[in-house]
């Protein structure tokens, strides 16, 4: 599956920077324990591309997932193209390809269910527009619930928000649709590590739905949940979800986007300038606005996890808390935006033009946010195989600057 123009290179020399360094053990790690996880627990796993949609590695994810989730039709024939299109649709080995987007406009839905495995309608408005259609194609449908309560610190992510346009509440309503769907989805958690506030909120959604649900097939708990994390009870939410899919005959399906990826992918960059602004300043080959932009959406900084190549952890200091700053270095990126940050941290050593330093948490929301602000130059997306090897997937010049435009 890899790209035409991909380059093996063997002895490991890398690009110039900046790029992104997909890392296929640490993806696989991941996959283990999702995979562990769907054993335990008899929930299948399906990814969700508008986290993660870089095709080229997923060769190594597709043993260990059950297919891939979409939010638009662009994403679901990604899906189905590279992930869902593998094996006879009889065959055990058949990924599922899941639709689903906030608002299908009427000409894309014939298109999305020539890809799709089901299709998940945000609305009772849209499950009634294009429900014969997909009755027609015969493909299953189902509906986006909302449980009015979700596990998510920021008001931007939060599917529960008031006022939410993020599927339908009124069990009245959803009750009267029951004929027309085999199961429904429900996403509430985000970056969710705490199995307790999960299974509660879990609770509530079979306090307030639990008949609804019986009536169905499959439901799905849509991603968030971070038990990707080294402490986390992965057993609990297996014995969870288990019970939860015994008690209402459903077959559960997870949405891991985040959690597929954690970890594996960090963002390499070239210091080009220092400057001192009563503290140690430097500015590298990239931004966060274009290629990291989730840092400046959620107001985090990024992990360092490599300098010069020389494997290091270093989180981002609070600086809520410490005293004196004065020896503190702010990395920024090189827009012209003034709050371009990767973060600010306390370092071993003062940085010189030159250094190379790697951003850690890489990849999930990035390479699938990257943008040609500034005309800052895109980073290459870089894999490292299981087997040690580098290819060179991808690589962006003045060209698709241009045709990104006209
Ligand atoms: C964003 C999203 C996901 C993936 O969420 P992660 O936090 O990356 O696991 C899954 N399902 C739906 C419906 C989503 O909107």
């Amino acid at each position: 599956m890899n790209a035409k123009n991909s380059v093996k290179n063997p002895d490991a020399s890398l690009p110039s920077t900046p790029y992104y360094l997909l890392d296929e053990a640490a993806i696989v790690a991941n996959m283990q324990i999702i995979a562990r996880l769907c054993e335990l627990s008899g929930a299948k796993a399906l990814l969700a591309l508008k986290c993660f949609a870089t095709w080229g590695v997923f060769d190594v994810m597709q043993p260990y997932l059950h297919g891939t989730t979409s939010s638009s039709l662009n994403e679901v024939r990604l899906g189905y193209e590279t992930f869902g299109n593998n094996a006879d649709v009889n065959s055990k080995d058949k990924k599922e390809t899941h639709a689903y987007s906030v608002a299908y406009s009427a000409d894309e839905i014939p298109e999305v269910l020539s890809y799709a495995d089901k299709i998940i309608f945000n609305s009772i408005s849209q499950l009634n527009a294009f429900k014969d259609q997909a009755a027609a194609q015969g493909v299953p449908v189902g509906l986006r619930l909302n449980p009015k309560t979700s596990n998510s610190s920021f008001i931007i992510a939060d599917p529960a928000r008031p006022f939410s346009r993020l599927g339908e509440h009124d069990r009245d309503k959803i009750a009267a649709v029951l004929d027309d769907i085999t199961g429904v989805m429900i996403h509430n958690n985000c970056e969710n590590d705490s199995f307790e506030a999960f299974s509660e909120s879990l609770a509530d959604i079979e306090a307030r739905f639990g008949d609804i649900l019986e009536q169905l097939e499959w439901v799905s708990l849509g991603g968030g949940i971070h038990f990707i994390a080294p402490d986390y009870p992965l057993e609990k939410l297996a014995e969870r979800l288990k019970g939860f899919s015994e008690t209402y005959g459903v077959q559960v399906y997870l949405e891991p986007g985040e959690a597929s990826i954690h970890g594996a992918g960090s963002l390499v960059t070239t210091v080009l300038d220092t400057m001192h602004n009563e503290k140690n300043l430097a500015v590298v080959d990239a931004s966060i606005e274009a290629h990291m932009l989730d840092l400046l959406i959620y107001r985090e900084s990024a992990p360092i996890n490599a300098i010069n190549e020389e494997a290091i952890n270093i989180l981002p200091v609070n600086t809520d808390k410490s005293a004196d700053m004065s020896d503190n270095t702010i990395i920024y990126g090189r827009s012209c935006l003034a709050g371009d940050i990767f973060g600010e941290y306390e370092l071993p050593s003062t940085l010189k033009v030159g250094d190379k330093i790697a951003f850690g948490n890489a990849a999930g929301y990035t390479m699938v946010k990257k943008n040609w602000f500034n005309g800052v130059n895109m980073p290459a997306i870089i894999i490292r195989r299981l087997d040690g090897s580098i290819d060179i997937q991808r690589e962006f010049d003045y060209q698709d600057y241009k045709a990104s435009l006209s």
